[in-house]
């Protein structure tokens, strides 16, 4: 048992849409034996000028499902890598995969450097003390200087770096990359497929001028001491401890640097950690199993109602026809056919351990946050729910439908894919999301899963905010006042929907004992 849990790494790839996330990935199924070619992972990019097009939907809710995991062997271990949206608008979707991670890679755009969605996105990862590590890819194309690109993701993304590779020229002139992690220079082949040169070089040697010449020899020798000087040599601990991010550089597309990469991420990267929950700390080596579900993929087959809940195994041994107990619902459920993903495919498994993403199959059991155990009364903190940047009225569009529509949009708010709010002062629905798409998702699938038509109606909203306070009477007070504001979520939690900053901030101050709370939890 203990074998399996540390064998395993149970990871995520994120970057800005574009930087090479989905090629990296493929990149690494390649080295995992799962593809044999490249071009057979599937982008479920949806590209923003399709915001309209609900076959580009449909098809990426298909894809999501078999690459949302996807796992593979290399050398001693087992990786497990999840996938996430790249649209913005599925942020949220982003957010709750990362509390199913142990680590992360970071893809950079060496061109671009850090962008606005890798910015948010590594704010998710210091909140959880996840530990990244940072692939500037693109080395093939002119970039920006490496010492730049670093300086920026240390100011933009807020943590230390360390470079465990270092390139030699880029664009045109790439030669390839130091290895400073093994002591090895890597030298560049524009390939798809085959693996690099590797010549294992003592660099102050004159071998170094034989490969890539005086010239950048010398810069080379320049550059490592001056990586030397500027940043603190590697300790595996401070990047457990997200402390610091090694930084690795390459060309995703020409599969340089990749395996390096891979070689390094496996030997570091953090085996599967304890779990808070509300009871007690999980820990992957406690006999029982516990695990909790982080996603829902549903409907995708409109012929059954086939949901597909994602869940994390957190401790024990998972077996398959096993009883588990469903907490929220206090009743004991067995899976026949929990499913395991590989690359394009899924297959049933008998056993999963701790680390491990397993599929079960659903028919509207479960939600987001639900946990199963072997019996014990437990529930897993830190699925966060982000207070939504767009707020619409939901009406009924077709009063014949009613009970269609709020079946609807219960299982959907189920499955994650908005959030839902009740207005305390005029009872209408409200829906928050995370961009526009959302709308238009929740309206299209509510007609082709539920036959229940829905009609927008604006609201202008600023954020809505969970608020609690020990002082019972100024809460009270309080909501009172805000009285055409006050809303309830889903679990029956106050949520103050402010207008705008101002108001706001006026509230904050005005009623100080009042806690107003932007994330709240499943
Ligand atoms: P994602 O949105 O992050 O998943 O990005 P993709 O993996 O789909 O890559 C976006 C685009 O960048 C595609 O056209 C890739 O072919 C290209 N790309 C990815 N890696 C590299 C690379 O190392 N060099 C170059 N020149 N292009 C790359």
């Amino acid at each position: 048992m203990l074998d399996e849990i540390k064998r395993r790494r149970t990871f995520a790839i994120i970057s800005h849409p574009d930087a090479g996330k989905t090629t990296l990935t493929e990149k690494l199924l390649l080295f995992g034996g799962q593809i044999q070619v490249a071009g057979a992972v599937k982008s479920n990019k949806i590209k923003k000028t399709a915001t309209s097009d609900w076959m580009e939907i449909e098809k990426q809710r298909g894809i999501s499902v078999t690459t949302s995991v996807m796992e593979f062997d290399y050398r001693d271990f087992k990786v497990n890598i999840l996938d996430t949206p790249g649209h913005q608008d599925f942020a949220e979707d982003t957010f709750r995969t990362l509390t199913a991670v142990d680590s992360v890679i970071i893809v950079v755009d060496g061109a671009k450097g850090v962008e606005a969605q890798t910015r948010k996105l590594m704010e998710v990862c210091r909140m959880r003390n996840t530990p990244v590590i940072v692939f500037i890819n693109k080395m093939d194309r002119e970039g920006r200087d490496p010492f730049d690109l670093l300086d920026e993701i240390e100011a933009e993304l807020q943590i230390k770096v360390r470079p465990l590779s270092w390139p030699i020229e880029q664009g045109l002139r790439f030669k390839g990359v130091y290895n400073i992690y093994e002591g090895k220079l890597d030298l560049y082949q524009p390939s798809k497929q085959v693996v690099t040169e590797k010549v294992e070089i003592d660099i102050d040697s004159e071998e170094l001028e034989h490969n890539i010449g005086e010239q950048l020899a010398e810069k080379l020798r320049m550059d490592l001491e001056l990586v030397d000087g500027v940043y603190p040599e590697f300790d595996v601990n401070d990047y457990l401890k997200a402390e610091i991010a090694p930084v690795f550089f390459g060309s995703a597309l020409n599969n340089f640097g990749v395996q390096e990469l891979l070689d390094c991420f496996v030997e570091i990267a953090p085996s599967p950690r304890p779990v808070q929950a509300e009871e007690r700390v999980v820990n992957p080596e406690d006999e029982k199993f516990t695990g909790f579900i982080f996603k829902i993929t549903a409907n995708i087959d409109p012929n059954h109602r086939s949901c597909v809940a994602f869940c994390k195994v957190c401790s024990g041994k998972f077996v398959r026809n096993a009883p588990y107990k469903h907490v929220r619902h206090g009743k004991t459920m067995r899976f026949s056919s929990p499913t395991q993903f590989m690359a394009q495919k899924k297959s049933t498994i008998d056993e999963a351990y701790p680390g491990d993403i397993i599929g079960l199959p659903d028919t509207g059991n479960f939600k987001i946050g639900d946990t199963l155990t072997e019996g014990e009364e437990l529930h897993f903190k830190g699925l966060p729910s982000f207070s939504p940047e767009m707020f619409k009225y939901i009406e009924n569009a077709d009063p014949m439908k009613t009970k269609q529509l709020n079946k609807g949009i219960d299982q959907l708010m189920d499955e994650g894919v908005a959030q839902l709010f009740v207005n305390q002062f005029n009872g209408r629905k409200i829906i928050g999301t995370v961009g526009q798409l959302q709308f238009e998702v929740i309206q299209y699938r509510l007609l082709n899963e539920y036959n229940a038509a829905c009609r927008w109606e604006p609201l202008s909203l600023y954020k809505a905010c969970w608020i609690e306070s020990d002082n019972a009477e100024e809460l009270e007070a309080f909501k009172k006042r805000k009285y055409q504001f006050m809303a309830k979520d889903r679990e029956g939690r106050d949520v103050f929907l402010a207008d705008s900053n101002y108001v706001l901030q006026m509230a904050q101050m005005d009623f100080k004992s009042i806690k107003f709370h932007f994330t709240s939890e499943f």
